[in-house]
């Protein structure tokens, strides 16, 4: 990564989620959630399949209403619209949502020009900074179509780089990609952070990733916090619930799926 990146404003917030409880037609799928992550942190939140961690991340930008708590961005509501205006933060969303039809170079424009963030040339210079930070200046006029999954996903970051986020929020920033490409991934978030201090969310059950680059994590079941802590209270941990979501033991003698109809999850 080029070393004579800029980075981007100083400011950062922590991010406060206060006894929230979210359900969807009455059906709980976030129950009693706090949590705290600190400016500048890397916090990585782990859990199974279907556990509420994209649910939960959507609060967090603003894209979902708590059914009761709240989450504070600094001292700003996440669920207040005005609070988009204050802090800028950008979400990397799992499949990348990138529009096929358009350029790597017309998606990265696309948000600042529909907010007409400055003129078409400090446009360019934006995009271009983005996709320099990501080593992607050669993928400018392609399609996505023509890109690999570790491509595609950099240039979802860099989409979100456009707009010099203040907060960065990942949804599973490594599923479907190979072990090399996940560790490219992980290398890109923690340097963005060593780079710019942008206070950092990861959603994944990339456990690789977690251990590596987490200044705290949490891992969230059933849609309860089941554990916070450090990278090494996890390791460690004796709850056997955790032990078997980090490490589960493939036993081929007594097998899980014949576990399932007496003993589910
Ligand atoms: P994951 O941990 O895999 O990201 P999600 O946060 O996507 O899990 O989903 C948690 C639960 O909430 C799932 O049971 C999912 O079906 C449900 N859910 C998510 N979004 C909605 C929605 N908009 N309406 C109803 N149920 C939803
Ligand atoms: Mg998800």
């Amino acid at each position: 990564m080029a070393e004579s990146v800029i980075p981007f404003p100083s400011k950062t917030f922590g991010v406060t989620i206060e006894k929230l409880n979210k359900s969807f037609d009455g059906v709980p799928v976030l129950t009693d959630i706090s949590l705290q992550v600190k400016p500048g942190e890397i916090f990585v939140l782990m859990g199974p399949s279907g556990s509420g961690k994209s649910v939960l991340l959507k609060h967090v930008a603003g894209l979902e209403q708590p059914t009761s708590g709240r989450v504070l961005i600094g001292d700003f509501d996440a669920s207040d619209p005005l609070t988009r205006r204050r802090v800028r933060l950008a979400l990397v969303f799992q499949a990348g949502a990138l529009f096929n039809s358009m350029t790597v170079y017309d998606n990265l424009a696309l948000y600042p020009r529909e907010h007409r963030l400055g003129t078409e040339a400090q446009i360019r210079g934006r995009v271009m900074h983005a996709l320099q930070i990501l080593s992607l200046e050669n993928a400018v006029k392609q399609f996505p179509a023509e890109l690999s999954g570790g491509m595609k996903k950099r240039v979802a970051i860099a989409r979100a780089l456009v707009t010099e986020p203040q907060l960065l929020l990942y949804d599973e920033p490594t599923s479907e990609l190979d072990p090399v490409m996940s560790a490219t991934i992980t290398e890109i978030i923690a340097t963005l952070r060593e780079q710019t201090a942008v206070t950092t969310i990861v959603v994944s059950h990339d456990r690789e990733l977690a251990f590596a680059i987490a200044d705290h994590m949490a891992i969230i079941m059933d849609g309860r916090i089941r554990a916070t802590g450090q990278v090494a209270d996890f390791k460690n941990s004796t709850d056997p619930a955790i032990a078997n979501f980090l490490n589960p033991v493939i036993d081929l003698k007594n097998p899980r799926f014949k576990q399932l109809e007496n003993d589910h999850e």
